[in-house]
């Protein structure tokens, strides 16, 4: 009998835009890269990109522009 439970962290430092997956402040009232006003909590995995050119996982993800990015988004 196991009682461990798996509890998601809810206090991450930034939001995920639903729309460009670009990790934004939690303060944040739009997104810098696309201007969407769409975000998640519910993110995961963190991609710095700084060359999305050279980047195969940026490219996957459809990311053209350097910045923080969110893996997957709920
Ligand atoms: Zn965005």
């Amino acid at each position: 009998m196991s009682s461990a439970r798996r509890a998601r962290v809810k206090m991450k430092p930034f939001k995920a835009c639903r729309n460009c997956k670009s990790l934004v402040d939690r303060e944040a009232e739009v997104c810098p890269i696309c201007k969407s006003t769409n975000f998640s909590e519910d993110w995961e995995g963190a991609l710095f990109v700084v060359s999305p050119e050279k980047s195969e996982v940026a490219k996957a993800l459809g990311i053209s522009r350097p910045g923080r990015y969110a893996l997957r988004v709920r």
